[in-house]
């Protein structure tokens, strides 16, 4: 089953469907919801159904899997679920970019998706968090360096030398400082050592750190990055980010000590502005984490009252006592 989110080793399905929980395959292969045939849920009128088919095409009624997918355990508890599986690949190549800016790199993303090679992982990291990283970089990352790509390219072993030539080649452009592919497993581990180091290194820094993971087109990258610093610099507060550059999902995190009332206020007004900037570029507020009752109140900013409306009927026909996650529907 595709779907990879980092916590898969602590995490049940049942979660991951209630969250949409996705992780770095999610570029080549989806999220739950393109992977989930089918669900046995049941609604808090305790009634039990079953939803989906067990067939890969199937439209009589709406789509209640792609509904309770990703609705937070809101609308009913997931008893069971029918998996789309993927056979695994052959083989695996992996790759790294670095770029002297993120517009280099944002470029070479779209660039990449835009060949018929999709990757199986297309991660990015910023200029702040290379510098976070590259005490721990066992291969040397060049000096400059403003954005890294990790990639990841699968498929038939026989045709991966072709594959991964396709990729670089889309990878190469103006502002690339250094392009390499790892040729054994130890230069895999090595590569992917960096990306791996930057949530300890994140831990250290800022143990209680406002981590949010917001989504724009793939093309905007750039100019939320450019706003994102252009933030960082108005507000003082120090911002790294990092993510799913494949799907534009990207997770920015304010350092921020929760002790410092007066950090804390210009931290909460900086994210009100990285929400505005966010939906100003096309993009939406989040890409994995969900809404829960931190971003409940953020939720009218990007949906209209006549979809929030809907949401709040449906809650009442699934759940009309309210006794699913109480207080937390959009
Ligand atoms: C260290 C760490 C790394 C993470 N990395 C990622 C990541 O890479 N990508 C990502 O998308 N998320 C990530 N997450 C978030 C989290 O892992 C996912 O949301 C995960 O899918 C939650 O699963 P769980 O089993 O832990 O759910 P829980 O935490 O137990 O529950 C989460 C919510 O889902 C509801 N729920 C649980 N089971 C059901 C069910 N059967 N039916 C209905 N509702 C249910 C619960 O009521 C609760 O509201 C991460 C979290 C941690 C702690």
């Amino acid at each position: 089953w595709p779907p990879d989110p980092t916590s898969a080793a602590v995490c049940t399905v049942g979660g991951n469907l209630a969250y949409n929980s996705a992780g770095p395959r999610a570029v080549k292969y989806g999220t739950p919801r393109e992977n989930t045939l089918a669900l046995e849920a049941v609604t808090g009128t305790g009634e039990v159904i079953r939803t989906g088919t067990r067939t890969t095409k199937g439209v009589v009624g709406y789509d209640l899997t792609r509904l309770l997918i990703g609705s937070e355990g809101t609308l009913a508890v997931i008893t069971e679920a029918t998996l789309k599986l993927t056979p695994l690949p052959e083989a695996k190549r992996t790759l790294q970019a670095v770029y002297a800016d993120m517009a280099g790199a944002a470029r070479a993303v779209s660039r990449i998706m835009a060949q018929p090679v999709t990757p199986c992982a297309l991660e990015f990291i910023d200029g702040q968090a290379i510098d976070m990283v590259r005490p721990f970089a066992r291969i040397p990352l060049p000096e400059g360096a403003g954005a890294l790509l990790m990639i990841e390219v699968d498929g038939l072993a026989g045709c991966l030398d072709e594959a991964s030539e396709r990729v670089m080649e889309a990878a190469r452009g103006p502002g690339l400082l250094s392009l390499l592919a790892a040729r054994t497993g130890e230069e895999v581990q090595g590569l992917w050592e960096v990306r791996k180091a930057l949530s300890p290194a994140l831990r250290r820094l800022a143990p209680k750190k406002i981590n949010e993971d917001v989504v724009v087109p793939v093309s905007r990258m750039p100019a939320l990055i450019e706003g994102l610093q252009a933030l960082s610099q108005r507000h003082g507060i120090r911002i790294v980010n990092f993510g799913h550059a494949g799907n534009g999902n990207i997770h920015v995190n304010l350092l921020v000590n929760p002790d410092d009332p007066e950090e804390m206020e210009r931290a909460r007004r900086c994210l009100e502005e990285v929400f505005a900037l966010v939906l100003k570029l096309g993009g939406t507020l989040s890409g994995e984490h969900g809404v829960g009752l931190e971003k409940r109140d953020f939720v009218a900013m990007e949906l209209d009252p006549a979809s929030l409306a809907l949401m709040q009927g449906l809650k009442a026909v699934f759940d009309p006592r309210g006794i699913l996650n109480p207080g937390k529907t959009p």
